[in-house]
Formats: structure tokens, sequence, C-alpha cells
């Protein structure tokens, strides 16, 4: 279809991860967001079912943080971030550290800025080649993922990752092999909370270290629950028998957190609601309620403290971004920090989760549903595929959901749903009847 087919206006824009060509022959645009609700173009009101993109913990249009950035790109509205410093980057990193994941004993306490997602995990992969060179383990170069792992989309991101599609267009780091993923229908099927089977999984690392050697691997990155490839919950004590290989074979464990954090799983972090304490966490998205986009690594004082040598006067690590800390990012996180605090959001999931089980579990006889996943205040729900066209079901659903006024997340044929975690009682039944009807509509 050619460009001028689209309404006046949407063609300069090239849209990330969207199919940019259907998207603008019948774009659906959000103008407006306050509470639990987006405002669309049409002026009709969206229930907001995804937290925007995993990121509004705290709902929509909180003045408070409007009101801190304003205040602060008012007083200082950039500060280089190298060799220099501004007061807010170090107040944030206090705050954070002493919420930060595994609480005080864990010791995951050092704090390095970024701008996403993305740029955590490249941070964190780097640190944890720089801790292993560090420790005169240099020759630990290898990088394990998971399959169905997303990790966004640096090239360090990808190459961990294991989204098939994020992969094969692009070359990748050459050192890097993976795990299988959990996911286990036969096994799991509508589990509530965490699946029964599949600890055993985690020692793929274990052959992963007799095939390659341990003393080439520098660390194992997953996603405690991977998000993105369709909400997959570890099995009961996976991530403990991941943490001990680590442990035994000198490999670091880093989580990434960008979903998980900030409250999602009814606790500050995946790390406290697993009792499983990595060397790194990667954050992003609810760092600053989505508001501003920034993300942070937690390292553990080990990794930190290895890397403060050298001679005086260099650089620790060599790396870094423009915005790491940027002013406004920071009075963001701040306000976000104290509104979490305030209304107890970072384990309010906990409290609504048998809720919001019950709930999402009643769609188990809806059609095309195969399998109903639950923890926190995440759930994945997943349809069969319709014959030919994999993901056209969910995405049927999905647009189906928007009209009638529900936001939904939809990948392949799983739709996911991961509310604002200030989210109602009656806001979590309505989610459920609209996704109801849309299953019963489409074909
Ligand atoms: N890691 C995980 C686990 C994520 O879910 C995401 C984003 N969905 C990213 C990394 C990338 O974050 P960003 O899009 O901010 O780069």
């Amino acid at each position: 279809m050619p460009a001028t087919a689209n309404a006046p206006g949407l063609d300069a824009y090239w849209m990330p991860f969207t199919a940019n060509r259907q998207f603008k022959a019948a774009p659906r645009l959000l103008t407006a967001a306050e509470g639990m609700h987006y405002t669309a173009s049409d002026g009709r009101t969206v229930l907001d079912g995804t937290a925007g993109l995993w990121c509004v913990n705290a709902g929509h249009g909180r003045r408070d943080i409007a009101t801190a950035v304003e205040r602060q790109l008012t007083t200082l509205d950039f500060a280089p971030s190298f060799q220099m410093g501004h007061p807010l980057a170090f107040d944030f990193a206090e705050r954070l550290a002493a919420v930060a994941p595994g609480g005080p004993e864990a010791g995951l306490d050092r704090v390095f800025f970024t701008g996403s997602g993305s740029e955590s995990v490249d941070t964190a992969l780097k640190i944890a080649l720089a801790y292993q060179r560090a420790i005169g383990q240099g020759t630990r170069t290898r990088l394990i993922g998971r399959e169905r792992g997303y990790h966004g989309v640096g090239f360090g991101g990808i190459s961990v990752g294991g989204l098939v599609n994020n992969r094969r267009m692009f070359p990748l780091l050459p050192a890097v092999d993976h795990l299988r993923h959990t996911h286990d229908l036969a096994r799991n099927a509508f589990s509530r909370g965490q699946p029964t089977h599949g600890a055993e999984l985690a020692d793929d690392l274990e052959r992963l270290v007799a095939l390659h050697g341990a003393e080439t691997i520098a660390a194992c990155i997953v996603e405690p629950v991977a998000g993105s490839t369709g909400v997959l919950i570890p099995p009961v004590g996976y991530l403990e028998r991941l943490r001990d290989i680590c442990t035994r074979h000198g490999i670091l464990l880093i989580f990434d957190e960008v979903i998980t954090g900030f409250g999602r799983l009814g606790a500050p972090f995946a790390t406290d609601r697993f009792g499983v304490v990595p060397d790194l966490v990667t954050t992003a998205k609810g760092l600053t309620n989505g508001a501003l986009p920034m993300g942070a690594v937690f390292a553990s004082r080990a990794v930190h403290d290895a890397l403060m040598h050298g001679p005086e006067g260099s650089i620790e690590l060599f790396h870094g971004y423009t915005y790491s800390g940027h002013p406004a990012a920071c009075a963001a996180g701040l306000a976000t920090l104290d509104i979490y605090a305030r209304e107890g959001l970072l384990t309010r999931a906990a409290a609504l989760s048998e809720t919001w089980a019950d709930a999402v579990h009643g769609l188990a006889n809806a059609p095309h549903v195969i399998d109903i996943r639950t923890l926190g205040l995440v759930a994945g729900i997943e349809l069969s595929p319709r014959d030919g066209a994999p993901g056209a079901r969910a995405y049927d659903v999905f647009v189906d959901c928007f009209e009638r006024g529900l936001l939904v997340r939809v990948t392949g044929d799983i739709v996911a749903l991961s509310p604002p975690l200030i989210v109602e009682t009656d806001q979590i039944d309505t989610m459920v009847s609209i996704l109801g009807e849309a299953l019963a509509r489409v074909a």
C-alpha cells in the first residue's frame, strides 16, 4: 500500500515493533491518560490492562511525578554524566540501594544508571565481562541466555535473547549459548502461581558447563518471569537450582527484572518474591513509572568492588551514557519511589493475587484457551493458533478488546495482562469480562 493512502500526518513516524503499513491504515491513537484509563483519539475511555507497556505501575497522570520533573527541569535540566555529577543522581541511587532487590543482606546496592531496559541489559553483560577480567578470569567471555528470553534490542540483548525474529536478521555476539525455556503445556497447563514441573531444566547450565568448560562462561541471564514472550513463570525450584549451579562454577547470575521489578509480582522485585539472589539485576520501566525513559542496573558489592581498583585516576568501567542519571529522570524516579512507598504498591499485588488468579482463571473454559498462567498481578492467557495463521487469533482479540475499551498485549497467540498496581477488584472483573466476550467473538 502506498504511504499516501494513510491518514494525513502518519507517514514520517517509523514505528517500533509495529506493522507500520497495517497500523497506519487503521491507526489506534491514545491522547490522554489518568489513573487506570487511557483516552483514545475518538474520545473513548480504554481500561489499561497492561500498565502501558508493563511500566506504569502507579497508574497514569501522577501529579507528584509531573511536578518533580518540572521543578527539576527549571532548576537543572541537564548535567554532564561523565566526570561530573549532580546531587539528585546520588540521592536516587541511595534511595534505590535502600530498597534494592533481596534486601540489605543481598548487598545488591550499587546502582548504574541507563536510559532503557535494553541499555540496562547490555550494561549488565559488560559489567559481568569486566568483573571476570578484573578477578583474573579473563577467559570467561561466554554468555548464557535462554530460549524465549527477551532482553531488549541491543546487540548483547538480542544475542542472549531467545526471540527468533529478533535474532535472525542481525549478526550476534560470538560466544553465546542458551538454556531451554521452561514453558511446558503438557505438564503445567493451568497451574496457578509457579508451575510444579521443570526445575531440572536448570541443569541445562551444567550441560553447557560440561560442553564449553566453566572457565569460558562469564554470566547467565534470565528473566525470573519471562514477560514479553508470553508470561512464562519459573517452575518451583528452578531459579534456586540455577543459582546453585552458577555459584559452584563461578558464573555470575543476572536477573533481568525490567518487567518484574517494582512490584509486579507482589514483592518489590522477583529476587524478593522467589528468595533467590543474583549478582546483577537489570531494571527500567517501573523505575520512573514509565514517565521518563530510564533504567538502572543493581550490582552486588562484590562485583562493584572488584572493579574499583587499577591505577589512581583510571576509569574503572569504560562504559556509560549521556543520559545516565539524567536529572529529570532521577526526579521522576524519586517521586515514583515516594508514591510506591506511600501507597504500598510494591507489595499490593500480593494482596490482590488470589482475586486476580480467581478472576483470570475464570476464563479457563472460554473458547480457544489452552493455558492460563498467573502470578502477582500478571497473567498470560494462551490461545490455540488459528490454522495456518499463528498469532492472528490473539491479534483479533487485541483489536476487539481495544474497540470495546480494554488494552491488552499480545505476543504470538498469548494474551498478556499486567494492569497498573492500583487496579481495583471491579476493574479486574471488567477486564476479564471484556476479554471473555472478545474470546467468544473471534473465530
Ligand atoms: N528486558 C526485559 C525483560 C524487557 O521486558 C524489556 C522490554 N519489554 C527489555 C529488556 C527492553 O527494555 P527497553 O524496551 O526499555 O529497551
